[in-house]
């Protein structure tokens, strides 16, 4: 089994509340807002120079995180602030991801 996809399961069986974390982020990938989208894209260029970036899984083909096993182009939509699980995501998060938190339904 290819080793990004063990970590993911062997993550989810020491924090199962991860299972919900992981499906918003799908969910928020496939319909993004315009401020998610721009918190995802600012959380990928840190990614893509990170030492724990790979570019291609081995079974699946996309990117992932070497550190946590987390598919990349979904996880960069994950709603829990600084998901990295270094930390680098701190700076832009702290920039844009009080504006991803805001209804976008209301009119204030
Ligand atoms: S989530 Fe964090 S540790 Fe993983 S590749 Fe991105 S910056 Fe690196």
């Amino acid at each position: 089994m290819d080793l990004g996809i063990k970590k993911i399961i062997s993550g989810l069986v020491k924090d199962p509340s991860k299972v919900i974390t992981i499906a918003d982020a799908w969910i928020t990938a496939s319909n993004p807002t315009k401020p998610q989208k721009e918190l995802a894209e600012a959380r990928w260029n840190i990614c893509i120079q990170c030492p724990e970036f790979r570019a291609k899984r081995d079974i699946t083909g996309d990117p992932y995180c070497n550190d946590c096993g987390c598919p990349l182009q979904k996880k960069i939509f994950s709603k829990t602030f600084n998901e990295c699980p270094l930390g680098k995501w701190r700076e832009v998060d702290e920039a844009l991801w009080p504006s991803t938190q805001k209804n976008k339904k209301t009119i204030l």
